[in-house]
């Protein structure tokens, strides 16, 4: 703990010689001070997110404290300014876990921001480093405090933790049963690409892959609930940040029998157009293209921040093992997707390609990537903004999903 008298009786040894040094530092030293440049607040049924953006890493301090219940964050080495005095202005009634924040310079050095809140909650920190337009950034999640409660999946609790051993678990009982009990509804789980920070790309009319691919898969969803014999979920439901494997784990614990994810396409040339459905591929991108889509669909956890402290596992060898029978599966699912598609927008490629996508990584759940278009394609970002387009894309693949299991499609093997 530093005070203040501290530094008064440290000063007083300054001779003339280390002020003038210090004259000099001081310019130095005040180019190259810790600014908060942005403050992002994401509230949402399942979690409030809290991005604070700097020019440069940012060194904090946190802790709890009850009655009232709050946490404590003091960010080091950082002033007060404009965009961290309107912290307070962000929060919403209707946020879920937060009630209220403080702010205040807490000493000469440090900001102290109080957080108080609605309830009990599980707070992550953790650190982002710059990508693409983003600069250095510290996350707070506040999660609900319990996440075991599967009563209501709809609104999955998408905590990202994730145990190892549930997995593994699950995997072992499902290799028991083969049978499926013809009551049970075909579950799907929709995956609505990026989301949160993580735009997705961008349309030259600024038009946003994650907006667009919600609404596809909304209108999927809505679409799913009609029919008699299938149940559908959504990794997202909102405008939220989920990482990718925390999108896969809960395809698990609704014992998905299908995974669909959905995104628009970009590439540098505009000219590019056309949709394309994509399967997981465990020994490396069938072209070119799979490879450049993988790399940045992938880069979707750096971009919205994942927390690295290791309660997100799910074991890559093992999954590798069991993932090559679910790939024809999903070879076969995608195929039929894609027929489907190509009678309302021209195909990018005519066949299913392959690429290592993290989304697709799910051990027993045929799994697709659909790139319903080209978003740096003027006219199919036109078409992508389309309500009509957007509702036949989802028709078109709810058609493939039936001619799927029409065929003979497998279904996940069940308990
Ligand atoms: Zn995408």
């Amino acid at each position: 703990m530093k005070n203040k008298d501290y530094i008064s009786s440290k000063s007083r040894f300054l001779t003339k010689a280390t002020a003038i040094v210090l004259l000099i530092i001081i310019p130095f030293d005040f180019a190259k001070s810790n600014n908060i440049l942005a403050i992002r607040i994401w509230p949402t049924q399942n979690y409030t997110r809290i991005t604070f953006e700097s020019n440069t890493e940012l060194k904090y301090n946190q802790f709890s404290l009850n009655n009232p219940r709050r946490i404590i964050l003091d960010l080091k080495e950082i002033k007060l300014n404009n965009i961290l005095n309107q912290i307070a202005t962000y929060i919403q009634n209707q946020d879920k876990y937060i009630k209220l924040i403080r702010i205040g310079q807490f000493d000469s050095k440090s900001v102290r921001i109080v957080f108080e809140l609605k309830t009990k909650t599980n707070p992550h920190f953790f650190k982002i480093i710059p990508i693409n337009k983003f600069n250095h950034r510290l996350v707070l999640n506040f999660y609900p405090y319990r996440n075991n409660n599967i009563e209501n999946k709809k609104s999955l609790i998408l905590s990202g933790k994730y145990k190892k051993n549930f997995l593994e678990k699950k995997i072992i009982t499902n290799k028991k049963n083969t049978k499926i009990k013809p009551e049970k509804p075909i579950i799907i789980m929709i995956d609505p690409g990026h989301g949160g920070e993580d735009t997705g790309a961008i349309g030259k009319y600024k038009t946003l892959e994650k907006n667009i691919v919600l609404k596809i898969a909304n209108h999927l969803n809505y679409l799913i609930s009609k029919e008699p014999k299938m149940q559908s979920y959504m990794t997202r439901n909102n405008d939220i940040f989920i990482p990718l494997k925390t999108r896969i784990a809960n395809a698990q614990k609704i014992q998905a029998d299908l995974f669909i994810s959905i995104h628009a396409d970009a590439f540098i040339n505009r000219s590019a157009s056309g949709s394309s459905v994509f399967a997981l591929s465990t020994k490396g991108a069938t072209s070119n293209t799979a490879r450049y889509l993988a790399r940045i669909q992938n880069k979707s956890d750096l971009i919205g921040g994942i927390n690295k402290s290791g309660d997100l596992y799910l074991d890559h060898t093992m999954i590798d093992l069991i993932q090559t029978a679910t790939i024809n599966d999903s070879l076969k699912f995608g195929n039929e997707v894609l027929k489907r598609i190509s009678k309302i927008n021209k195909l990018h490629k005519n066949k299913v390609d392959q690429a290592g996508f993290a989304v697709l990584r799910s051990p027993e759940i045929p799994s697709i990537l659909v790139e319903t278009a080209f978003i740096s394609n003027l006219e199919e970002e036109r078409k992508l903004n389309i309500k009509k387009f957007q509702q036949k894309i989802a028709e078109s693949v709810l058609n493939g999903i039936k001619d799927y299991f029409f065929k003979g499609g497998k279904l996940r093997i069940k308990n």
